[in-house]
């Protein structure tokens, strides 16, 4: 089903509404503005009728796989089923008809709610406070790195090292680079987890913090936990969590716990706001009270009067974002919290948990499994393997495609090659789940019997394999 840009549908003089002529003369605009920002020529927007503009945009949504059509098993990413009721709170018109400069008396509602959301993302984290502001996670890297660093900054202590495993998401590196601070990656053993005695030899008074992804991009947690923590402790650097694996431990382990001082959380994976397309995201930072000072301005206050907005924060690291924070993120996680309650939330992780323990353990068999033990949300398997053929897991990735299946993550983590990292979520049913095994299976079977079904794959979608360097590179944006 080719379908043409909508600058191609274009006809002269096609439109969907027409409106009056304006009755307000254009006399006096070139007083108003000068001539230099007024447009001369038409404004060049496509022309067409109502029937077009909706078939047009309904027939690109078809053309996509999301989580609202089809299973979405992206590791690490989360791709939950985003429970529409979120979207229902998030479109009340006392939240989108705010403007960010209103007076914090008129807004006591919608502050009210931010409030609410630090007190919640405290309980289920153990931090002492939560900072709403960051728009990503590795916004909420960023904004930790550099409270980090402000704080040594204040003791006058020297410190320009970050510790991070191999098996870490890249945006840790990034954010600790674009922070100013030098990277010593930690080797994990050979059951996937952190290397106890190279955690020991790397640690020193140089390090400001190991950042730590709990359970790891393998979907392993991490045993050693209470001693890594001693570890970092006991050379008092800060041992910072990369949040964006929530969804495996909500209302059941508290990261204050593991002695976790610091960490981000991705309110758009576990706390369920549509994701993929590039954002909106939301990345709040929780601490403890060691930290408390450093957090972004504004943090949300309440006193006898009412909630605030605090900007007058001595130490603060200042502004990282706009007004309250990406807002329409926050009120549907506060939304699904609120919906879920304490019992909801543990159920979450539970079923997370074994989903991803089923889907492995019918995978095993087929597919090489490197890391072969129970996992939590999310689990490993590498597209190399002696009979593979030809095939690599990119090939895998689209074949799966044809299945009606959204592919997992592939080549990634780093520390396993080939890689296929499935996360199926706890929002899919048994059903789902067998018959995403039995595309995988039957995959594995074409790699033996018929290697080009799977090297040529995609067979049944409107586009087929793309070559996603030259998009890149040589942007063309008339068919
Ligand atoms: C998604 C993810 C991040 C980054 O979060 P964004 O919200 O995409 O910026 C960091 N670490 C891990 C392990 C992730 O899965």
């Amino acid at each position: 089903m080719r379908e043409p840009l909508i600058f191609e549908k274009s006809r002269e003089d096609r439109r969907g509404y027409s409106l009056p002529e304006c009755d307000v003369g254009r006399k006096g605009v070139e007083k108003l503005i000068p001539g230099n920002y007024l447009r001369q020529g038409r404004l060049g927007l496509p022309q067409v009728s109502e029937p077009d503009v909706v078939r047009h945009f309904v027939r690109l949504s078809q053309q996509n796989i999301g989580i609202d059509t089809n299973f979405y098993p992206l590791g690490s990413c989360t791709m939950k089923y985003n429970p529409k009721v979120n979207e229902d709170i998030a479109q009340l018109p006392g939240f989108t008809r705010i403007h960010p400069y209103q007076p914090e008396v008129s807004v006591q509602g919608t502050l009210q709610l931010l409030h609410q959301m630090e007190i919640l993302l405290c309980e289920l984290s153990g931090m002492d406070r939560v900072s709403l502001q960051p728009a990503a996670g590795a916004h909420g890297e960023l904004t930790s790195l550099m409270m980090i660093k402000a704080y040594y900054e204040n003791k006058k202590e020297e410190r320009d090292t970050i510790l991070i495993p191999d098996s870490a998401h890249g945006t840790n590196a990034a954010s600790s680079n674009f922070c100013g601070f030098r990277i010593i990656e930690i080797k994990s053993n050979e059951s996937g987890v952190i290397d106890l005695d190279d955690l020991k030899d790397k640690m020193s008074q140089k390090v400001a913090a190991l950042m730590l992804t709990i359970p790891n991009t393998l979907g392993l947690f991490e045993p050693g936990i209470l001693q890594i923590a001693r570890i970092v402790h006991n050379k008092e650097g800060f041992l910072y969590l990369d949040g964006a694996n929530l969804n495996a431990l909500l209302g059941i382990v508290r990261p204050s716990d593991l002695g976790i001082d610091i960490m981000h959380f991705n309110l758009h994976k576990t706390f369920s706001t549509p994701h993929g397309g590039g954002g909106p995201g939301s990345g709040p930072v929780g601490v403890k009270r060691t930290l408390a000072a450093y957090l972004p301005v504004p943090t949300v206050e309440k006193n006898s009067k009412g909630y605030y907005l605090d900007y007058n924060r001595a130490r603060s690291i200042g502004k990282v974002r706009s007004f309250y924070g990406n807002i329409g993120v926050i009120i549907r996680a506060y939304c699904y919290l609120r919906s879920l309650g304490k019992e909801g939330l543990k159920k979450i992780s539970y079923n997370a948990v074994l989903n991803a323990n089923y889907l492995m353990q019918r995978l095993k068999n087929y597919f090489y499994l490197p890391y072969d033990q129970p996992c939590m949300h999310e689990f490993v398997l590498s597209g190399k393997d002696g009979e593979m053929k030809e095939v690599r897991t990119l090939d895998i990735a689209k074949r799966l495609l044809d299945f009606g299946f959204h592919p997992p993550t592939i080549y990634f983590p780093l520390i396993v090659k080939e890689a296929l990292m499935i996360e199926p979520t706890e929002t899919e049913c048994k059903e789902t789940l067998d018959a995403f095994a039995s595309a995988m299976i039957e995959i594995r079977k074409e790699i033996e019997e018929n290697p080009s079904a799977v090297k040529e794959a995609p067979h049944n979608l409107s586009i087929g394999r793309l070559d996603e360097v030259k998009a890149s590179r040589q942007l063309k944006l008339r068919w």
